[in-house]
């Protein structure tokens, strides 16, 4: 209506014409109507219902039949199914991650002040466009926030920098730039170390200062991870003194644990949040029952130790169109030739394998018992955020759960759920429109018409996908 208006106007008049237009009524800048909600809350599917998006936040959510007459981009959901953007609360993004990570965003960690030598700088770029790739697979997969859970600070803050100022197609990140553990500890590789709470308490608080973590990952474990040797463990007492520090500056917590030992521990040490399953062995019904009374979102990150195996018995998953846009095909072909052989020689995939329905099981008791439970990969690609709500189903999770763990208990997992993680009136616009039900088949959550983040629908022919140009999900 507007538009023809001023079409047909013309010429120097049009703009002053086009502002006495717009004035009267109320603008939003999209309304989607007549969609079945799935608004991440775990109430039932809620039919012909319309829902308004304004200035990058949900505006209205009310049946159709009585939305307000308001203008805008309208955007029929008939026979389509909407749900909040997905979420991965914990990954480790690609480009650089620790060791020789280190050398290839740049700077010497040893002297961060001397000159970048020129290979390096190649290095940093390489490490950034494999960066971004990884973040477009987020969003085409339907993912619109993430948390880094370590990674190279230089990495990770620059990109959430760009992210945040709107100059890159990322999801939302948030990160916690480097660890936070006890030298020689799980992780210390990449963390600021703190061996003396008086002596070393200033290395936390610059690191605070500099980094400005989202939330604080600490690690608490024996093992390297699974059955690796035993290593040094974080003193409890040190670790309190870090998580009351770190809360004092209004920041949230998170630890590695994989032990039933050690979360409990972490639980009653203060910590916010767990960045794992228990996946050293099955849980007692005592410690299901605890994480419902205590509601401490524990990350899933299922896929991390799936992965091998399923690469050396099922690679014919990489033809699914999500892994085919997240992978290039070299990458593809590669992973066929050479990674299969190589994981498959490996005893520690077939421990994985042994080990992953054990952690599947305690996931579906933490629920089942009211507790918190987050999708989290512990991975850097899209798809494998679907490949983590697989495997909850499998473990007997209803797929209507699961839509909630992959959203709502995401952002509560980050402490966002204020702004996060729910379609529902005032929260940021971050959503995702199925051609198909996720609530009968979690694997109609891949049935991607448009993925929106804060009220802008993503650009799918401009994502700098790995896997190349793709097409637009959706038809206008
Ligand atoms: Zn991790």
């Amino acid at each position: 209506m507007k538009r023809h208006a001023i079409k047909f106007v013309g010429g120097i008049a049009a703009s002053a014409i086009a502002i006495v237009l717009a004035a009267p009524a109320a603008a939003e800048d999209y309304i989607v109507d007549n969609v079945t909600l799935i608004d991440g809350t775990g109430q039932p599917n809620q039919q012909a219902m319309s829902i308004g998006i304004d200035k990058g936040k949900i505006t209205f959510v009310t049946p159709t039949a009585v939305a307000p007459k308001v203008s805008g981009q309208r955007i029929d959901g008939t026979g389509r199914y909407l749900i909040p953007g997905l979420m991965d609360v914990h990954i480790h993004l690609q480009g650089a991650r620790g060791g020789d990570g280190r050398r290839m965003v740049g700077k010497d960690p040893k002297n961060p002040s001397a000159p970048i030598p020129a290979t390096a700088q190649a290095d940093a770029k390489a490490a950034r466009v494999a960066g971004l790739q990884a973040l477009a697979s987020y969003l085409y997969s339907g993912v619109t926030t993430v948390y880094d859970a370590g990674n190279v600070p230089e990495h990770i803050l620059g990109l959430r920098a760009d992210e945040r100022a709107g100059k890159i197609q990322s999801p939302r990140i948030f990160a916690t730039g480097n660890l936070v553990t006890y030298p020689g500890s799980h992780g210390d590789s990449m963390a600021i170390t703190i061996d003396n709470w008086s002596e070393d308490k200033p290395k936390l608080l610059k690191y605070l200062e500099e980094q400005k973590p989202d939330i604080v990952k600490l690690t608490l474990d024996e093992h390297g991870w699974g059955t690796r040797p035993l290593i040094t463990l974080l003193p409890l007492d040190l670790m309190q003194e870090i998580i009351l520090e770190v809360n004092r500056h209004g920041i949230r917590t998170t630890a590695h644990t994989s032990s039933e030992l050690r979360a409990t521990e972490a639980i009653f040490a203060g910590i916010d949040s767990l960045a794992h399953p228990v996946i050293q062995g099955p849980i007692s019904e005592e410690f299901a029952k605890l994480m419902g009374a205590k509601k401490v979102a524990m990350a899933t990150t299922l896929t991390i130790g799936e992965g091998y195996s399923r690469l050396v018995e099922h690679p014919e998953y990489l033809d699914q169109p999500l892994y085919r846009a997240a992978y290039n095909a070299a990458e593809i072909g590669e992973m066929r030739s050479k990674t299969l052989p190589a994981w498959k020689e490996r005893g520690w995939t077939w421990w994985m394998k042994l080990m992953t329905p054990i952690a599947q099981e305690n996931m579906r008791m933490i629920d089942a018992a009211g507790g918190v439970i987050a999708i989290a990969t512990d991975q850097t690609l899209g798809p494998a955020v679907h490949r983590e709500m697989e495997l909850l189903q499998a473990a007997g999770v209803p797929a209507a759960r699961i839509v909630t763990i992959a959203t709502l208990n995401g952002a509560k997992h980050l402490g966002k759920d204020d702004i996060l993680g729910s379609i529902e009136p005032g929260k940021l616009a971050d959503m995702v429109l199925l051609s198909a039900d996720p609530t009968v088949d979690i694997d109609n959550a891949k049935k991607i018409v448009w993925v929106m983040k804060g009220g802008q629908l993503i650009d799918e022919e401009r994502l700098p996908l790995a896997g190349g140009t793709q097409n637009r999900r959706r038809d206008f």
